[in-house]
């Protein structure tokens, strides 16, 4: 059993409650954090409010080198973080499981570090120079989800730290264990209070909103469902706080005619049940032509039944549990709806406690709560179509716009479909790739502003213009 505590100021805290954390795989408890106070939250915001004026004014190359030591740190460590991560969140260490996570981690924090922060000049004639600068904000609010929790805690700090800012993250009740880690890890290198950690059940006292609430706290940065978000979005507003909001998606794969279904259907599978569905860019529903319909139904039911699930310590596991009894209700009702109008080609049924068998189902369409709701597990919808016109306009007609995919072997015509999909990320003959360098944030009610890449990082400042 792990017993962490917080990290606040630089030293553990253990608080004068605990809250456990369970394997989703086994059902038993593996360890148990403290549960923060409103009065740990204000301690956390001061400590990083204290450390923010130093960690500011290093000179640039100084906090660009602390942010690679985190990288070397992380790295040192990722295969105790893999095995955390599988053990309170369910994924596998193999495939695109935890070890690829923690090496995420690993990388993001690299190339963050790297990032360049250069002084735009807008103008420099003889009437006049004029300058854009980038400047920190001060200290920054992380909540972060139970999905990926060490790969997006790492995408919320490292921008917000490379920019100057100091940060307090509240990692899910769910998954707290791998952030506190992590946490503890970096703390060895980083100065006292620029990193600091809470940890809540969410039940006695709302450390999420209070953090979008707090006056000294000046942005969040959060992932989580849409309706947190919009919670979050009204309890910012009177501290007028910066915010980045990654929320929840429904995304879209159109199938083209002319695709080769064996040799898509394995991107088509990972596209849709990496993580066991629980991935907000996931395909979330599969719309495709009737001319290849039943060949990329029968390649994807041949790959399916190949892959095996169970517990992600185990060997040659690929497909673990779902994380949490609340999203196995959920996923199971919304199977359940889809079974009774469709056509259940595989699964429709709970495995053990809260294993989920992976599940596909055909012949549904826009109406069915499996297709219309984000049900974030591993089932897919299928739904036919003859015209790609149609089938656009059934991929735009939710008000979530995360991600999308467009399968076919001509790149440009697939090109073409994707700039008329309503999403912030498209892929053509894949769903889901994500890279540190290209800005990843949803539109409608998926999310405002984006991660990653200088556009990403500039999320964690205010511009400034000096006209000199
Ligand atoms: P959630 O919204 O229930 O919780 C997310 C975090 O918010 C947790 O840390 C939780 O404790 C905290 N929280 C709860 N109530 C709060 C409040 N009132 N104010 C502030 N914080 C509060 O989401 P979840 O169930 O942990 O994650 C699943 C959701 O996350 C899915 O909808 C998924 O699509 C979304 N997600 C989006 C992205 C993206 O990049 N767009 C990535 C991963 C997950």
């Amino acid at each position: 059993m792990l017993d962490l505590g917080m990290i606040i100021d630089g030293c553990q805290v253990m608080g004068q409650n605990s809250f456990a954390v369970f394997n989703p795989a086994t059902g038993k408890a593996i360890g148990s954090v403290a549960n923060s106070t409103i009065d740990e939250l204000d301690r956390a915001v001061c400590a990083a409010k204290s450390a923010y004026p130093a960690w500011t004014a290093l000179p640039d190359a100084d906090r660009k080198a602390a942010i690679d030591k985190l990288a070397i740190q992380l790295e040192t460590h990722q295969q105790k973080l893999a095995q955390l991560i599988t053990q309170e969140q369910g994924k596998p260490l193999a495939g695109p499981g935890s070890n690829f996570e923690a090496g995420a981690a690993v990388a993001w924090t690299r190339y963050t570090a790297n990032l360049e922060m250069p002084v735009k000049v807008l103008q420099d004639t003889s009437e006049g120079r004029v300058e854009l600068h980038r400047k920190s904000l001060g200290v920054v609010g992380s909540i972060t989800p139970w999905n990926w929790p060490l790969m997006i805690a790492i995408w919320h700090i490292m921008p917000a730290l490379r920019a100057g800012n100091t940060v307090v993250i509240k990692p899910s009740p769910f998954t707290p264990l791998s952030t506190l880690l992590a946490v503890q890890i970096m703390n060895e290198v980083l100065p006292a209070g620029v990193l600091n950690v809470v940890t809540s059940n969410d039940q006695e006292a709302n450390i999420g909103a209070a953090m979008a609430q707090h006056p000294d706290i000046r942005k969040i940065v959060f992932t989580g469902s849409t309706p947190t978000g919009e919670k979050i979005m009204q309890g910012a507003s009177a501290t007028m706080k910066r915010l980045t909001l990654e929320l929840g998606g429904n995304d879209a794969g159109i199938i083209l005619p002319d695709v080769n279904p064996t040799a898509i259907a394995e991107g088509l599978f990972w596209g849709a049940f990496i993580n066991s569905g629980q991935t907000c860019a996931c395909m979330k529903r599969m719309y495709v032509h009737d001319s290849v319909h039943d060949a990329v139904c029968e390649a994807l039911l041949n790959l399916a039944k190949t892959i095996p699930m169970g517990n992600g310590m185990d060997d040659g596991i690929l497909l673990g549990p779902l994380t949490t009894a609340d999203q196995h209700a959920k996923v199971s009702d919304l199977v359940a709806q889809g079974a009774a109008s469709g056509n259940v080609l595989l699964g429709g049924e709970s495995g053990e406690g809260q294993f989920f068998h992976p599940t596909i189902i055909s012949e549904l369409d826009n109406s069915n709560a499996l297709v219309a709701e984000e049900q974030f597990g591993p089932a897919l919808p299928i739904i036919r179509y003859s015209d790609i016109d149609e089938a656009l306009a059934l991929a735009n007609e939710f008000d979530v716009g995360l991600g999308g995919s467009i399968w076919s072997s001509d790149t440009d015509a697939a090109k073409s479909l994707a700039m008329r999909m309503e999403c912030g990320s498209v892929w053509i003959n894949n769903h889901g790739a994500i890279q540190p360098n290209a800005p990843f944030g949803g539109i409608k009610k998926s999310g405002i502003g984006v991660e990653f890449g200088e556009e990403g990082l500039f999320e964690n400042t205010d511009m400034q213009v000096i006209f000199a």
